[in-house]
């Protein structure tokens, strides 16, 4: 059962092979006996996800499928979920019972949707790697010696080591897109405002989006049928209809036009994954696509951009938690100062301090203009490069990650390094673009991935496309040896 995608095993319930209690137990089976090796959950939801599968099979008696019925999905432990301890992978949260659900959970259990659990994470989404989680790191199923990448890093391992057959994720600068390249599975960035931010925890507001992971751009399709739309309680999220991305997906590609920005593919980058992602488009190319050169010549600032607005955003979002209102309070405070700062400095992990020194630099009196203002008209640069890119081409193309997934620790002491994982999906967070990543072949045995950039709002193009090349490719259908 493990081996399939949730496309088919919404079939399997439809056609009542097994019950989505059968299926769920399957899962929470597989995860008790196998995440030892891994640690891509935090916490495992088992009782819940019985209940919500006894009431699935109800349903399904019923005659009422929606478009997860029965479906079991894992969430990143960012989103809050009512009753069940949401960490952030944070020793701050780690006793965080949160009051409320967010939108993101809510709407997928509104389609039928099963919580497993929630999974691992570099400590709020703050990471390339998994390595910055208070619960330790994830390992990749490829490989239990290297990373699975990150921030959503449990989330993608999860899904490749077939623990859990769908997930949530979110993407900042890339938590999303370089985890699923890493582990061989599809993973979609909506556009800026598409799926509600609601309960999901602050890193960094004007980058922050939730958005799927699954074993095919067709599961991904289905996920964000039923996490897309407006919501009240969240103003950044835009009122536009959602379109039918499963309806899409067939589309021919004849006459696409696939741009492929010439800084994607700098001099220094490794020759197998540029010649990976080259290959991808060439399947593309025999399916009717045109392959046309661009050029975003901004785009080369988007790290030191991003370095400076992500953690401004994030210094203000975290001063919520100061020992007082939530999360971890520390033992015997002298006074209210002492509580203040031995709470945070206990409660937060040095990757998270390190951003919070940096934004709060970078937005004193003085600095102000010189970093943040300025990191700001580099992004508008930024957006105007990808605006007159898709004045041309319908989507853009090129490897997801400059590398594959590299060694426990490798990066650990070299924070400028670990930021470079990213070179290639930050500039997408700046402009607020839809992208997805989706697994194109393997270098020594190592999954890599192609990412493809959608205008605004295009998520059905992307997935479209990426749909397409999983019908004539096999790679998202590989598992790890040791997971089979
Ligand atoms: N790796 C990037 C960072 O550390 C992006 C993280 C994310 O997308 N949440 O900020």
């Amino acid at each position: 059962m493990h081996n399939k995608t949730l496309t088919e095993l919404k079939a399997g319930l439809q056609a009542k092979d097994f019950s989505a209690r059968e299926l769920t137990e399957h899962f929470l089976d597989r995860i008790q006996a196998r995440d030892g090796e891994l640690n891509s959950f935090i916490t495992v939801t088992r009782e819940q996800a019985l209940q919500q599968a006894d009431a699935a099979d109800q349903a399904i008696a019923a005659g009422d499928h929606r478009l997860l019925t029965g479906l079991p999905i894992a969430h990143k432990d960012i989103f809050c979920t009512e009753g069940v301890r949401t960490s952030c992978g944070s020793r701050m949260l780690d006793n965080f019972i949160a009051p409320y659900t967010a939108t993101v959970v809510e709407k997928m259990a509104g389609e039928g949707a099963i919580m497993l659990g929630k999974t691992n994470m570099d400590e709020f989404a703050m990471g390339s790697s998994n390595e910055t989680s208070f619960y330790g790191p994830v390992r990749n199923p490829w490989d239990t010696e290297r990373v699975p990448g990150g921030s959503s890093g449990g989330a993608a391992a999860s899904l490749a080591a077939r623990l859990a057959p769908g997930a949530t994720g979110t993407d900042t600068g890339g938590s999303i897109r370089q985890p699923a390249a890493l582990n061989g599975v599809t993973g979609l960035k909506p556009t800026y405002g598409r799926v509600s931010r609601w309960g999901m925890i602050a890193f960094a507001s004007s980058l922050d989006q939730a958005g799927p992971l699954g074993l095919s751009a067709a599961d991904c399709a289905l996920m964000l049928q039923a996490m897309a739309g407006h919501d009240d309680k969240d103003s950044t999220c835009l009122n536009e209809p959602v379109d039918d991305y499963l309806g899409g997906l067939d589309q021919n590609l004849d006459g696409l036009r696939i741009g492929v920005p010439e800084e994607f593919f700098p001099d220094n980058l490794d020759g197998a994954i540029a010649d990976n992602a080259r290959a991808a488009m060439g399947e593309l190319e025999k399916q009717g696509a045109k392959l046309v050169k661009v050029s975003l010549p901004s785009i080369k600032l988007s790290v030191p951009a991003y370095y400076v607005i992500a953690p401004a955003e994030a210094s203000s979002n975290l001063s919520r938690f100061d020992g007082v209102r939530f999360g971890y309070r520390c033992e015997d405070p002298k006074d209210l100062e002492d509580l203040y700062k031995r709470s945070r400095s206990e409660g937060f992990g040095a990757e998270v301090k390190r951003r919070i020194l940096v934004g709060t630099y970078a937005l004193s009196a003085g600095y102000y203009d010189a970093y943040y203002k300025r990191a700001q008209q580099v992004r508008r640069l930024i957006r105007d490069d990808f605006a007159r890119a898709f004045k041309e081409v319908d989507v853009l193309m090129g490897p997801t990650s400059p590398e594959t997934a590299f060694k426990l620790g490798a990066k650990a002491d070299d924070p400028v390094n670990m930021y470079m994982a990213d070179v290639f999906t930050i500039a997408v967070n700046l402009a607020g673009l839809p992208a997805l990543s989706m697994p194109s072949g393997f270098i020594d045995g190592l999954p890599a991935g192609t990412q493809v950039i959608g205008n605004y709002f295009q998520e059905g193009r992307i997935l479209n496309v990426a749909h397409r090349y999983q019908l004539a490719t096999d790679w998202h259908q590989r598992i790890p040896g040791a997971f089979q």
